[in-house]
């Protein structure tokens, strides 16, 4: 085993601890990161869409060798009931531009690629380790990890916790609670492998173009939660994920939601045919502004899921690990450079950079938001998707019903499923939450 010092120990090789040990190493730093599994990305989950503007930041020329799926053109969103879905959608040209700024991406590819480039920048990686405990000194401070292999404590200036959403490592040392039920989401994922030409016919894409599509409503069965089908080139990912209070409440079970998302008369031509290849479950950080822990410590940082740093609202999450990671890299740099110690007065730099950037400053504007959704996730998610599916389907059917009773009927629905005063006051508390 190593026996080294380093000038800074990285756990975890998803988005935030690449992003971390590759701001460092390409920097001169020595960092050694550390993963429990296989490869990079054989244990990490996601939709995926990728947000090329906070790579870019890092890795200038990513699209020259980056496994990247397609290239968003197009966007829906969809509020279901049983039968229908009531959709908006946006699709522009412009997002066939030069450098585009979102992708759809498989994380196991993907991570593969990101770890390599941390190779490149001089890291040491080492996979199928798993760090077991932080090692302490006298005052407490972080000095370095035991690993489950062979050997002693490896040491450093500084350990980055980069160890994902239920990272077990930081709660066991006292630094973070383990995250509330209801701050966390549970989503189950599969991956359904159709020909390129097929998913393109059925999307109305052409070469590299994507189009996602995230839906929320009665599929989730009133739990908040919401599903999305995402596609790459020769496949599709889709899934759906609801709050771990909500599961632990109704007993619904994540597959049934799954099927029945996948059941649905708007999802099932879309995969019609497609062989199922894969099946995953993960944790999402939900709780927002609120759910964020200590960030640093004696010795230590915390970056991405570790740090519950994701945007649920927006369905954001490597893009606020990727920048968490860069900036508690560059924080590091600079306090390296300045030859300060690890300590928390000075990581304390971490967080004031990070408050100055969108990450921090787009949950606090949503900081309202998590409650608000989950504590009326009836409405939310049964009620009001069935009102705008039937006021839709009224508004339509042409069964010579005089319109000015065919509103009457749609405004008495709204008001007999939540009155008046109801109606009024989610309308209010959603525009304070969102403003
Ligand atoms: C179903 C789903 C869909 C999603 N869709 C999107 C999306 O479309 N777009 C988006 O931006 N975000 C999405 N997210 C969120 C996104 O996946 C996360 O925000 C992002 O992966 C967080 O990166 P991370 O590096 O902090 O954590 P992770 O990617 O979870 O990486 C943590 C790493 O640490 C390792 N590790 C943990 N403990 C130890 C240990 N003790 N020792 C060594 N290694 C350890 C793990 O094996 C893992 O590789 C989605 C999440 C899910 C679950």
């Amino acid at each position: 085993m190593i026996e080294e010092e380093f000038d800074a120990i990285v756990v975890g090789a998803g988005m935030s601890g690449n992003a971390a040990a590759y701001t460092m190493a390409s920097q001169g730093l020595t960092v050694l990161q550390l993963e429990r599994g296989e490869y990079p990305g054989s244990k990490n989950v996601q939709g995926a869409i990728m947000y090329a503007d906070m790579l870019e930041q890092i890795i200038p020329d990513f699209r020259d060798d980056a496994p990247l799926e397609r290239h968003l053109v197009e966007q829906r969103f969809w509020v279901m009931d049983d039968t229908s879905h009531t959709g908006m959608q946006y699709r522009s040209d412009d997002f066939n531009e030069a450098k585009p700024n979102r992708y759809t991406i498989i994380r196991a590819q993907f991570d593969k690629w990101f770890s390599r480039k941390v190779r490149q920048a001089g890291a040491t990686v080492l996979c199928e380790t798993t760090v077991t405990e932080l090692v302490r000194n006298a005052s407490g401070k972080v000095i370095g990890v035991r690993t489950d292999r062979a050997g002693g404590p490896i040491y450093a200036d500084v350990v980055v916790l980069a160890e994902g959403v239920n990272g077990l490592l930081g709660t066991r040392a006292g630094l973070r609670k383990m995250p509330k039920p209801e701050s966390v989401a549970l989503a189950v994922k599969e991956m359904h492998f159709l020909p390129d030409e097929v998913i393109e016919q059925r999307f109305g894409l052409q070469g590299d173009e994507g189009c996602v599509i995230e839906a929320a409503g009665t599929i989730s069965r009133s739990m908040a939660g919401l599903a999305f089908l995402y596609t790459n080139k020769e496949s599709i990912s889709l899934g759906i994920g609801c709050l771990v209070s909500d599961f632990a409440q109704t007993m619904e079970s994540p597959y049934v939601l799954l099927d029945n998302f996948k059941n649905h008369a708007s999802i099932r031509p879309l995969i019609a045919g497609s062989e199922v290849k894969e099946y995953s479950a993960h944790l999402i950080p939900e709780g927002g502004y609120k759910a964020i822990p200590q960030l640093f410590g004696d010795g230590w940082v915390a970056v991405g899921d570790a740090a519950q740093l994701n945007n649920a609202i927006h369905r954001e999450g490597s893009n606020l690990a990727m920048t968490s990671g860069r900036i508690a890299g560059e924080a590091i740099i600079e306090i390296k450079g300045r030859n300060q110690p690890m300590i928390r007065r000075n990581l304390a730099l971490y967080k004031t950079m990070l408050d100055k950037s969108f990450v921090v400053k787009d949950l606090m504007k949503y900081k309202d938001m998590p409650a608000l959704i989950h504590t009326n996730s009836r409405n939310f998610f049964m009620t009001y998707p069935q009102l705008m599916s039937q006021a839709a389907q009224n508004f339509m059917r042409v069964d010579g019903t005089p319109k000015i009773e065919k509103e009457k009927a749609t405004t008495a629905a709204f008001i007999k499923a939540r009155s008046r005063w109801g109606l009024i006051s989610d309308v209010v508390r959603l525009a304070l939450a969102w403003r």
